[in-house]
């Protein structure tokens, strides 16, 4: 018998969730886990390896290991391996092809069909590369929901009788996303949305990292970031330390001196929540603008909601819970995972659909898929970064919008700029899409900074972008004109693309525990040194001989040992 799941393509993780019983529950994928990273490798002998594998290659194997593609679905982005190239559809089918595989080995049924979530702010396009995706990697979607309607679905809002008035605020691991929804009679409609492409879980540990590396070089004279293997050690430490302060009241983080000569030197720094508190401080108050432009966009006050649903697994840090208390003026509800509620939710919807319940999820304004803005050149002191990304229209702003921003000459009598328009989330422009460009001439000569150009962008509904450039001090004005790339694939790419995949060589499922055990143990062994580099090492080879030999007891045996070692120096 064939059944239908539910899904939450997520952009670090995916999650797939079923009903039963009446109750949302996650599967487990092949190796047991709840959440599987939405990475995707290539295996030196061209098999396609997706998940937490995938995702510890990032840092052996970066060249041939794609992650973070959904924030380029809907656009022409391509990614690179050799001579072959994968969309962003392609590689989200490639996740949804591994999800639909595992889930079916799960339940021991074929998977018909499926809910898949997106979230709020993506357009048309984004949702048709999603459909396409699935298509790709042939499941069929019942239907898209929205993931704030998830995520309410999963606390059963729906069934509220009277009408429902909720935020959701999603905090995951580079992203913060709010939402305001109203529920009425079988109704969710999405009334606004906004929120910070910038701002997530790991700016919390870039804070933590900082801090504690100036108290190092107080403290013990030195900087761990000086060098790459210093500052990852520092930052998986700073990453455990803010996930356990989610518990306890106060941890120790440990810093380590690497010695030239002697073993490395393992010393500690003591950490407590109020002192993270004040760490975390400027990262807290970038959430209260993106809430209260929801709030002002949906049209109403922090006492009018009814309920607050936390999302995204950086809400479970205590600071960020008791925000949303402070603000709304009632505790939030988060008795769900929040990195589960998506998923439980689709999973809701499936029943719902199956029920012959209607429910209609609406999104009520358009808003910008995607960031648009220029690239800039940062000065810090006597060094330059060139490249940066300067965002002028936000993700998610309302639109028709128009946004000016003001730039100033870089060098002395510059007499022209090259205005260079991209869109996309990352904070390099090499990373985004490039629309167009254009060179404004005619700046009158002076020093560097004294001259400015007003940037103005004008976007509608027809995804026309309209860039003003006016040099401030003669008022001159050029313009540049972008229709939005089609960024779509035809019924025939999707053929063709699905035929391809089906020609990939995919690593085995009863494989990929051995697989993840030694490629989690590969990125390790590139962070430690000294002893604990020769530990990992040593089990490592006992663990690649016991693949040799084929035993699976053995395989078994050594495998826990690794797994056991890797846990021990992340720890
Ligand atoms: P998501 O994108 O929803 O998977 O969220 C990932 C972010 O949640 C990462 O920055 C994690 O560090 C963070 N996170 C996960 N668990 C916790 C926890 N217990 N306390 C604080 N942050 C957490």
């Amino acid at each position: 018998m064939a059944t239908r799941i539910g899904i939450d393509l997520g952009t670090t993780n995916s999650l797939v969730g079923v009903l039963r019983e009446g109750r949302a529950e996650i599967l487990p994928n092949a190796l047991g886990e709840r959440q599987t990273p939405s990475a995707v490798s290539i295996d030196d002998d061209g098999t396609v390896l997706v998940g937490a594998a995938a995702r510890a290659r990032a840092l052996t194997h970066p060249d041939r290991t794609f992650r973070n593609f959904k924030r380029d679905m809907g656009t022409d982005r391509e990614f690179r391996h050799g001579s072959k190239t994968f969309r962003p559809e392609e590689l989200s089918a490639l996740v949804l092809r591994q999800l639909k595989r595992d889930a079916e080995a799960a339940l021991g049924q074929e998977i018909a069909e499926a809910v898949v979530t997106v979230p709020a702010y993506f357009g048309e396009l984004q949702r048709r590369a999603t459909r396409d995706a699935c298509e790709i990697a042939g499941l069929h979607v019942e239907r898209l929901i929205n993931e704030p309607t998830a995520a309410a679905l999963a606390y059963g809002l729906h069934h509220r009788d009277r009408e429902c008035r909720i935020a959701v605020l999603d905090l995951g691991g580079g992203t913060f996303d709010v939402s305001v929804l109203e529920i009425i009679e079988g109704v969710i409609e999405i009334q606004a949305s906004a929120g910070d492409a910038r701002l997530g879980g790991e700016d919390f540990v870039e804070a933590l990292v900082n801090a504690l590396a100036e108290q190092a070089k107080e403290r013990f004279g030195f900087d761990p970031r000086v060098n790459l293997h210093g500052r990852a050690q520092l930052w998986e430490a700073c990453e455990t330390a803010k996930c356990r302060l989610s518990e306890l009241l106060r941890v120790e983080v440990p810093v380590v001196r690497p010695g030239p000569h002697r073993p490395d030197e393992s010393l500690v720094l003591p950490l407590d929540r109020d002192q993270a508190r004040e760490l975390w401080q400027p990262l807290l108050s970038r959430l209260h603008p993106p809430i209260r432009r929801a709030l002002r966009d949906a049209g109403v006050e922090p006492e009018a909601i009814d309920e607050v649903v936390l999302v995204g697994g950086a809400t479970r840090m205590p600071v960020v819970a008791d925000l949303a208390s402070t603000l709304f003026g009632r505790p939030p509800l988060r008795t769900i995972s929040p990195d589960e509620a998506v998923a439980q939710g689709a999973a809701v919807q499936v029943a719902l659909k199956a029920g012959d319940e209607q429910l209609d999820d609406m999104v009520a304004t358009d808003v910008a898929p995607f960031s648009l803005g220029v690239s800039t050149i940062e000065s810090h002191g006597r060094r330059r970064l060139d490249d940066v990304f300067s965002p002028i229209l936000e993700r998610g702003t309302v639109l028709p919008a128009s946004r000016v921003e003001r730039f100033v000459t870089a060098s002395d009598g510059q007499g022209q700029i090259r205005v260079e328009v991209f869109q996309g989330e990352h904070s390099l422009c090499r990373d985004n899409t490039k629309l167009g460009e254009y060179t404004l001439q005619g700046i009158p000569a002076a020093a560097a900074g004294e001259e400015a150009i007003d940037v103005r962008f004008t976007y509608d509904l027809n995804g026309i972008l309209e860039v003003d450039m006016t040099i401030v001090s003669t008022g001159e004005t050029s313009t540049l004109v972008i229709e939005r790339s089609p960024g779509r694939m035809s019924p025939d790419q999707v053929e063709q693309a699905r035929q391809s995949l089906q020609g990939l060589k995919f690593h085995p499922r009863e494989a990929l525990p051995n697989t993840t055990a030694l490629a989690r143990a590969e990125s390790l062994y590139t962070e430690l040194r000294g002893p604990a580099r020769e530990l990992l090492g040593a089990a490592m080879r006992a663990f690649r001989l016991a693949l040799e030999e084929q035993d699976p007891s053995i395989i078994a045996q050594r495998r826990a040992e690794l797994s056991a070692l890797v846990d021990r120096f992340k720890g």
